[in-house]
């Protein structure tokens, strides 16, 4: 009862022709159960892709269809949301969906779930019932610009230690990891988890520009690819994000912005910045997985395979292969990198996500189902009998990690930024 009328006013709010299409057509024919790696995994029929979309399509139809809102309790209405239904709304938007969207393209109708829980989610968000973890996350970004908080000065202080490495790795102490270089042709941005936890991979991103000769820079305004905002349905704050970035860009006059290997980030920025902006780019995107794959096609970096001999894998992050477009580029990467490519299947657009999606690890007491929801994951690696699972996705690294150990699948994980600048030969030195 106390959330009946705001819950309706925010619905309102965000309702548009293809949302009320989606929670009209619904048949509950069942066809997606075994498309969700949650109820594929678990077996739980609380986990079935309908079930956790019928929150909002309840309120819904009883309030705009004519049936459901004339007889709720006959044509699956309800009138008012009381506080257990908005309990059950947060466990199931945010504890138990990661928007990856497998559901959407097995759905006879089409009908795009992932669409409706960000709805549900951005209505509870608005509610003030965002989990902390996921919230704490997005206001570190709004605070600092970036979701780890890394401060401005251990930022330039790790690309000056990277730059360093590099220098001895290509022995060149002329190799740099250029700072707000203005006029550069690209700006390439980072995941914090890069200067918190893993610079190596900074690293080897800076090798791969070098060798390609790329004019590259790195902006201190903003730099991060994520964009947490877009799991817990705030398009203020998404919106936001997006204009720090876009707004780096020309400041430093790039001609091009590219995106590090961050399957939501890819997705925030290059599919839904412009509607949260509401116009047009005047700079063009790529992931950085189409521009490594560029460089291999024009010749512009040469790979040894023989340094990568281990078998291989690759997991299609949901944002960037279904959500993005972006299925050839990987692959064709890893048939010039790597001796032993075996794929997953399936793969490309119908790849399961890796359970960490959804801003899911931002939030601790969902850990116990996400684990479970893993298995379809684990029992995919596995069968590939692959040692080493490359993605290309910092969140899908610590989502496949944990996933595959939590079931008893012994894999490394590792991102294609890694794996190319491994098997880089660099041209030989005059
Ligand atoms: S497959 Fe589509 S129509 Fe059928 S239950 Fe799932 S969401 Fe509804
Ligand atoms: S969007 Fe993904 S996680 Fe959510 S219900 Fe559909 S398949 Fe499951």
């Amino acid at each position: 009862m106390a959330y009946s009328e705001k819950v309706m006013e925010l619905l309102e709010k965000r309702l548009t022709r293809q949302l009320a299409t989606y929670l009209h057509v619904c048949v509950h024919c069942g066809v997606c159960a075994e498309s969700c790696h949650y109820s594929k995994s678990t077996g739980d029929p609380d986990m079935v892709p309908p079930y956790k979309a019928d929150f909002l399509r309840k309120i819904y139809k009883g309030k705009y269809d004519l049936l459901g809102s004339k007889f709720p309790g006959w044509f699956g209405g309800v009138k008012e949301v009381d506080e257990e239904m908005v309990k059950k709304m947060v466990d199931h938007a945010f504890g138990a969906c990661t928007m990856c969207r497998r559901c959407t393209v097995n759905c006879p109708m089409g009908i795009d779930t992932g669409m409706i829980i960000r709805t549900t989610r951005g209505i509870l968000t608005e509610l003030g019932l965002t989990p902390a973890g996921l919230q704490a996350t997005i206001d570190a970004h709004m605070e600092t610009g970036n979701n780890m908080a890394v401060s401005k000065e251990d930022f330039i202080d790790t690309l000056e230690w990277m730059e360093e490495e590099l220098q001895e790795d290509v022995d060149d102490p002329n190799a740099k990891i250029p700072i707000d270089k203005k006029g550069a042709r690209l700006i390439y941005t980072f995941n914090p988890r890069e200067p918190k936890y893993h610079p190596l991979s900074i690293k080897a991103a800076a090798k791969i520009f070098y060798a390609a000769g790329e004019d590259w820079t790195v902006s201190t305004d903003s730099w991060d690819v994520t964009n947490y905002a877009l799991f817990s349905g705030d398009d203020k704050k998404a919106r936001h994000i997006a204009d720090n970035l876009i707004s780096a860009a020309r400041k430093l006059e790039v001609q091009e912005i590219v995106m590090a290997e961050c399957g939501h980030g890819y997705r925030a920025f290059r599919w839904e910045g412009e509607n949260w902006l509401g116009k047009i780019y005047d700079i063009p995107v790529r992931g950085f997985v189409e521009v490594m794959a560029e460089y291999i096609r024009e010749g512009r970096i040469k790979l040894d395979p023989t340094k990568n001999p281990d078998p291989v894998t690759y997991h299609d992050p949901c944002n960037q292969a279904r959500n993005g477009g972006i299925l050839d580029e990987p692959r064709y990467i890893l048939s010039k990198a790597v001796m032993d490519y075996r794929e997953m299947t399936p793969n490309g657009q119908d790849n399961f996500c890796c359970g960490g999606g959804g801003g899911m690890l931002s939030m601790s007491e969902f850990a116990k189902r996400r684990l479970a929801a893993s298995k379809v994951k684990a029992e995919q690696v596995k069968a590939t009998g692959a040692t080493i699972v490359g993605t290309s996705c910092h969140n899908c690294l610590d989502g496949l990690a944990e996933g595959c150990k939590h079931h008893g699948v012994n894999v490394k994980t590792t991102n294609l930024v890694e794996i190319v600048a491994n098997a880089i030969v660099l041209p030989e030195k005059e």
